[in-house]
């Protein structure tokens, strides 16, 4: 028996039916030990260390909870910026119809976009997210940011098509890059997708991280006809950003979107795909020719809102693809909760398993947004937050058979 546990009024001793720690299996009734800043000093087995755990428990220093404890979830896609837009926008607009109603609707005064930032900032806390990447068009989120108990990283999205105004574009992205970087906050330039940036704008995009090693993002196939336009230059969206009056001298590219972005991908910076509502075998095969530097990011409830339909995701586990999760922004989504995300794709796909959509909230984003010291599990050394999963009545624990129902709820623990 280590008897520091007993003498410390700052530890605390977390168990319930079950532990998940992610980085290895599941520990029915186990104890997790936390220093008082939260950081991870032991997960005890009472199947392998019974002494402890008895004495522990004896002592009268655990806190038991009835469900399943899992480490803080990691949003990796959403845009604070569009708080204030809930529920101003129709559901099955179809992509272009709703990048139109959001350019219409999104200049609203600073205020009140910061108030709906910070409401959304602590909606996302208490639904047990503990960090976030989140795109940004402007330095607005900052001061939310700073204050919040999230660990946020800010892509810094630029969209512009026309050749003319790539320079332009691309300093102002980072300068607020720049800002956010002068207040202690983690943040990359981005393009918002393959379909709104000029060649030029993507080579200065692409070199600037290339200098500074940043993990990118991008939109991708969120329609149908962002393939199109690329293919054949036709469709719904290219007629929609013609409409624009800026995206006149479009040609076509005779390849798909990925395999014209990809050349600009800077060799040292991670890739996260968003959405992938309609990547096929082509697009899974490129990103697999480039081995272990693209990470796919679903947003379930925003593609369903947005154009009604999920994206090919048992392909994607059949061939390991590296799965995240994000919510997307209020603008297409009821909700910014991870568990809500993972509850609507055990839902649809039935044979996916509560532990690989576990890891997809959890610890596969640590990897991408280089977090892994941190978060995504219960690992000695990390501060990844806790959070219990429970149902009432909580169902009798079969080993390795949880499933997530409609009525779990999540409640953040530390
Ligand atoms: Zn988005």
């Amino acid at each position: 028996m280590q008897k520091w546990y007993l003498y410390s009024s700052m530890k605390r001793f977390l168990s319930a039916n079950v532990l998940y720690p992610v980085s290895s299996p599941v520990i029915p009734d186990g104890i997790l030990v936390l220093d008082g800043n939260g950081m991870v000093l032991d997960v005890i087995d009472p199947r392998i260390n019974l002494e402890s755990a008895t004495a522990l428990k004896s002592a009268g220093v655990v806190e038991y909870f009835d469900g399943i404890l899992v480490p803080g979830f990691i949003n990796a896609h959403c845009h604070l910026e569009l708080s204030h837009l809930r529920g101003k926008i129709s559901e099955g607009t179809g992509l272009p119809g709703f990048l139109k109603a959001v350019s219409q609707l999104r200049s609203d005064e600073d205020e009140i976009i910061i108030e709906a930032m910070k409401a959304a900032d602590q909606e996302m806390s208490m639904q047990g997210i503990v960090g976030v990447g989140d795109i940004s068009n402007r330095a607005v989120s900052l001061s939310v940011k700073q204050k919040s108990a999230i660990k946020y990283h800010t892509f810094v999205e630029v969209f512009d098509l026309h050749p003319d105004y790539a320079v332009e574009r691309f300093e102002e992205a980072v300068r607020i890059q720049a800002a956010f970087r002068d207040n202690g906050l983690s943040a990359s330039v981005v393009p918002h997708a393959p379909y709104t940036v000029s060649e030029r704008l993507l080579q200065l995009i692409g070199l600037h991280a290339e200098v500074a090693g940043d993990v990118w993002s991008m939109h991708h196939y969120e329609t149908a006809s962002e393939h199109d336009m690329f293919v054949s230059g036709t469709g719904e969206l290219v007629s929609f950003l013609k409409g624009t009056g800026r995206y006149d001298e479009w040609m076509a590219k005779g390849v798909s979107s990925l395999n014209y972005t990809l050349p600009y991908l800077p060799a040292n910076s991670p890739l996260l795909l968003v959405h992938n509502t309609y990547a096929g075998e082509a697009d899974f095969n490129h990103a697999q020719a480039l081995s272990n530097k693209v990470w796919w990011c679903l947003c379930p409830a925003a593609n369903l809102y947005i154009e009604k339909r999920l994206p090919a995701v048992m392909e994607m586990v059949a061939r390991n693809l590296k799965i995240v999760l994000g919510t997307d922004s209020l603008s297409s989504n009821i909700h910014l909760s991870i568990l809500e995300e993972m509850k609507l794709l055990t839902g649809y796909f039935p044979s996916l398993s509560f532990e690989e959509i576990l890891a997809s909230a959890t610890l596969q984003p640590t990897h991408f947004f280089g977090w892994d010291n941190m978060l995504g599990s219960f690992t000695v050394g990390k501060k990844p937050g806790v959070n219990l999963l429970f149902e009432e009545p909580f169902p009798q624990w079969h080993e390795s058979v949880y499933r997530l129902t409609p009525t779990t709820q999540v409640r953040k623990i530390v």
